[in-house]
């Protein structure tokens, strides 16, 4: 029996039965447009007889993503703002991304960066960019923190990952490497013992920020994948996209926010939807997000609970969007408990 490939064209897509027939032609345009890779693990994963699969949702094309809006953007949190040299985004003073490449083992219909990552652009920085992105890193004392993002940095090989690794842990002033991987969801057998090894830095901490927005995704092998990480000490947190149709109910976020606690990664940020381009179809609004939040904060335990954030659009950051639960009546400070009800804070 041969082994099952990753699906990349809208006619494999078709064939596999992921997409009616009659949609092929319109596919082929969203394929030349956007990446399209349907890993094997993940394809598995879908119920060809529901038509709102969420997990279909996520990474098969639709003929929707032909659909872009005005406030749409290619670029829609501002990297290329705050990009001094190649593979650098240099946006808050104490951290820096570090992209190695645009390669993904798949690719998200929703993703931020759809614009800049798949097979057809720039592979992954050439030797002498990887050194000139180093050199920035080596210069700026302030940076504290390097975040290995792409693409998905976990596409490199152990041998490749080690060198950078080795890299940025001879810098004294980097004490953090932060790696943002779906690796673990797409190709679980990829995190192999040797790609564990290659990714610790001695004296230094290294997180793993892996990105998962439904609890189906966290299938056996992605639950022992991440095992391995954090059985050899690597802490984990997780990257959810508040997504339409896939995680804006309260039932869909809670099983997702428990199970990720469970395998001891620790939910970060919620993210709202980014303005990419022909993603109106999967973005909610704010206040989904936020009464989202709510209902999380009345039944799930403090562990559970991410931060839910929104890049604000043209490179000026991350801001948390999340209710607030404090408001001032005058002389009166309010405070809002779990369940709704609201209590008078008397020292201020
Ligand atoms: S894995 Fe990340 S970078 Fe790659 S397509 Fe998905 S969201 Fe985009």
């Amino acid at each position: 029996m041969s082994k099952a490939q990753t699906l990349r064209t809208a006619a494999q897509i078709v064939d596999a039965g992921f997409a009616p027939t009659e949609n092929r032609d319109v596919l082929d345009a969203v394929a030349a447009r956007y990446a399209v890779a349907l890993p094997p693990v993940l394809a598995g994963l879908i119920d060809r007889n529901d038509p709102h699969d969420p997990i279909a949702r996520q990474f098969v094309p639709d003929i929707a993503e032909l659909d872009h809006r005005a406030e749409e953007l290619d670029d829609p949190i501002g990297d290329d703002a705050h990009s001094p040299v190649e593979g650098i985004v240099h946006r808050y003073p104490d951290r820096v991304l570090l992209k190695l490449t645009h390669v993904c083992a798949v690719y998200c219909r929703f993703c931020f960066r759809r614009e800049m990552v798949g097979p057809d652009k720039p592979n992954a920085l050439s030797r002498d960019a990887l050194e000139a992105a180093l050199d920035y890193i080596r210069v700026q004392p302030q940076i504290w923190e390097v975040v290995l993002t792409g693409g998905d940095p976990l596409v490199l090989s152990a041998r490749r990952l080690r060198a950078v690794m080795k890299a940025l842990g001879s810098i004294d002033h980097v004490k953090v490497v932060r790696i943002h991987t779906r690796m673990p969801v797409a190709d679980p057998a990829r995190i192999s013992p040797d790609l564990v090894r290659a990714m610790k830095i001695k004296g230094k901490a290294v997180y793993v920020a892996v990105h998962v927005n439904h609890a189906r995704e966290l299938s056996s092998a992605t639950r022992s994948a991440i095992a391995r990480l954090a059985d050899a000490g690597l802490p984990l947190v997780a990257q959810t996209v508040l997504i339409a149709g896939v995680n804006d109910s309260a039932e869909a976020m809670s099983a997702l926010m428990r199970a990720l606690v469970e395998c001891r990664v620790k939910p970060y940020y919620l993210h709202h939807g980014d303005l990419a381009p022909g993603t109106s179809h999967l973005r909610t609004d704010i206040t989904t997000g936020q009464n989202l939040m709510r209902e999380l904060r009345g039944r799930l335990s403090g562990l559970c609970q991410p931060t839910y954030v929104l890049d604000i659009p043209g490179g000026h950051g991350k801001s948390p969007i999340g209710p607030s639960y404090l408001e001032r009546d005058g002389d009166r400070t309010v405070v809002e408990d779990f369940n709704g009800k609201r209590h008078t804070y008397s020292a201020g």
